[in-house]
């Protein structure tokens, strides 16, 4: 029944027994990055065991954050307003106040937040090179009522990022399969594998100066092993913990790429049992194996469905679920998916209304609207999570975030950034839109010229929940809760200690309220992770900032020649909004014609 984590040692499909030294040769390798200058992981291998850690060091080392308050998310820890963290290797070894620590090195956190890295579990990070490319863009849906304008010539998240920084190639509007009547095809994918490495490695750092200890990585940019083994790396070298969420990419074997995804059951050679066999055979690593295969048949003509295959290797599985709740159902009407999903985390599930009827209105027990989901009940009693990826879903129109369905289902979500082409992935701006979004709905069922039919207003999320979906339902959704989103002795040491001492939050009244309502990440001070600082006095430790902005600059420069270069076929055709000959995105004015929306008057506003 259920074949992921706590599987019997010894038993056919487990994972093999996990090692201390098991994150094959991570550290020469970061090492090796830290001081090369234009590395992109490439000679990195050839370095070998050159760069060694004493084990004395590596094994023993003990650090003392000292007099912190510390918020530590576990009601049989709890919080104090100033107690020590002992931290021993990787772990939290004992909280309290005054620890007699012997000879660890202190770590003054006087008047300083001390809690579990924030963990959100929902993230292209391949896009880092396209960051902000289309603000003003939806995502394409079939079936959306704006379908039409939403392929080009209308730029939108579909066309622009999805063709033509990804694909390269853009098909006629309204034409039918995969890819369709191509009018403009580059015959290559724009980025080279190096780019995904990049955007990997600056995602996950750019992450960590956020206070982001762990994240899950659905980098749909997995165009062949090459490609692949570059977003691993990535992910591996920037010595955070991740999620990696194997699913497809563009397939070019027309153009002599090896397409390998998703692999089949049994076999180690393609795919995910490729990359299962050669990054994941531990589970003690800081990157884990995930799967982005569906409830469905794995692939056209396989007798077992995505979710097996996943699971078959040690997989958690991450799946998009927008809108479409009968997909829900029918996945827990498979025998062969099994009846406990705790190692399912579903993205977005938006739009699962049974009924028509406005988000804030579903509920179990018919609350307030008098209406059930059956795809939401699933969800509960199957023990699955639910990642709410909040602001793009306000922004793009996936849907309203289904907060109240969740917390009328019982369910803690975690948040989730999705695309960096639209919106931040930082946590206080997540934190943020869950607070406000969920007591924007409820609250205007309190006047009656809102509420003429007198719903009753739901419980108001507060401020420590909104943490909490940032923390410990970020690490339930990874399959991590064992290991990290509280601050536990006994599990590993990923803290993020903020700084409220700012002329933009002192004085400190209430600290969840601070860190919801207030911070942002000039607050982040340091962050550890597995019990290493990786991020001190607001500095990442071992990488040179400026230098990774310059190296993004060049890709995204590098990535804008290519898609200009000479296509296979055709040639961009003029969009609506970005230049062409040379093609580049609308740098000053809206990306997208008249915001996607053809048919409501323009607005014609004055201050
Ligand atoms: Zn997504």
């Amino acid at each position: 029944m259920r074949r992921t984590r706590n599987l019997p040692v010894g038993s056919p499909e487990a994972p093999k027994p996990a090692a201390e030294t098991s994150a094959p040769d991570s550290n020469s390798r970061r090492e090796f990055l830290k001081t090369s200058a234009g590395a992109l992981g490439v000679a990195a291998a050839a370095l070998g065991s050159q760069t060694v850690v004493g084990p004395a060091l590596a094994q023993s080392r003990r650090i003392l954050l000292k007099d912190g308050i510390v918020l530590s998310l576990d009601a049989r820890v709890g919080d104090f307003e100033k107690a020590d963290i002992l931290i021993e290797g990787k772990k939290i070894l004992q909280i309290g106040p005054n620890l007699n620590a012997g000879n660890a090195e202190r770590v003054d956190c006087t008047g300083m937040i001390v809690m579990p890295g924030f963990v959100t579990t929902h993230h292209h990070q391949f896009y880092t090179l396209q960051r902000n490319v289309i603000p003003d863009g939806l995502i394409v849906f079939a079936g959306n009522p704006d379908q039409q304008v939403n392929a080009w010539p209308h730029e939108a998240y579909g066309t622009v990022p999805g063709n033509i920084w990804t694909a390269g190639r853009i098909a006629e509007p309204g034409s039918r399969g995969n890819p369709g009547k191509v009018i403009w095809d580059l015959g290559r994918i724009p980025y080279d594998p190096e780019d995904n490495y990049l955007s990997e490695l600056v995602a996950c750092l750019s992450e960590i100066s956020q206070g982001i200890t762990c994240g899950t990585d659905t980098s749909q940019a997995n165009h062949s092993p090459e490609y692949t083994d570059a977003l691993i790396q990535g992910l591996i070298d920037s010595g955070r913990r991740t999620l990696f969420d194997y699913g497809g990419g563009t397939n070019r074997s027309a153009q002599g790429l090896p397409y390998e995804a998703p692999g089949a059951m049994n076999d180690t050679t393609k795919g995910i049992g490729r990359i299962a066999k050669k990054y994941f055979s531990s589970k003690d690593q800081l990157v884990t194996l995930g799967f982005a295969g569906g409830s469905g048949p794995a692939f056209q003509g396989a007798d077992y469905t995505g979710w097996q295959l996943g699971r078959s290797f040690g997989a958690y599985i991450n799946n998009h679920a927008v809108g479409n709740p009968m997909g829900i159902v029918t996945a827990a009407a498979d025998p062969r998916n099994g009846n406990n999903w705790s190692d399912i985390t579903f993205v977005h599930a938006t739009r699962w209304q049974d009924d028509a009827v406005a988000q804030i209105g579903q509920g179990n027990a018919g609350y307030p609207n008098g209406h059930k989901s059956r795809a939401w009940e699933i969800v509960r009693d199957r023990g699955a999570h639910v990642s709410i990826a909040v602001l793009i879903e306000m922004q793009m129109r996936h849907g309203m975030p289904p907060f109240q369905a969740a917390f009328d289902h019982g369910i803690l979500p975690s948040l989730s950034a999705d695309v960096d082409t639209n919106m931040t992935p930082d946590p206080f701006s997540l934190m943020r839109g869950a607070f406000t979004i969920q007591r924007a709905l409820a609250n205007d069922l309190a006047f009656p010229e809102s509420n003429p039919g007198k719903l009753p207003i739901p419980q108001l999320v507060t401020a420590r929940q909104c943490i909490e979906m940032a923390t410990i339902a970020g690490a339930a959704g990874s399959g991590l809760l064992d290991k990290v989103g509280t601050l536990t002795p006994g599990k590993e040491a990923d803290i993020v200690i903020l700084d409220p001492n700012t002329i933009t939050i002192a004085p400190l009244n209430n600290v969840p309220g601070a860190i919801v309502t207030m911070m942002d990440t000039r607050n982040v001070r340091h962050v550890m992770i597995a019990g290493k600082f990786v991020y001190r006095n607001s500095k990442l430790v071992g990488f040179d900032e400026q230098k990774l902005v310059r190296d993004v600059i060049r890709a995204r420069d590098k990535v804008l020649a290519r898609i200009n270069s000479k296509p296979l076929v055709g040639a961009i055709p003029p969009g609506l909004n970005s230049s062409t000959n040379p093609y580049r995105p609308n740098f000053f004015d809206s990306c997208c014609h008249k915001g996607l929306n053809t048919t409501a008057p323009e607005y014609k506003l004055r201050p």
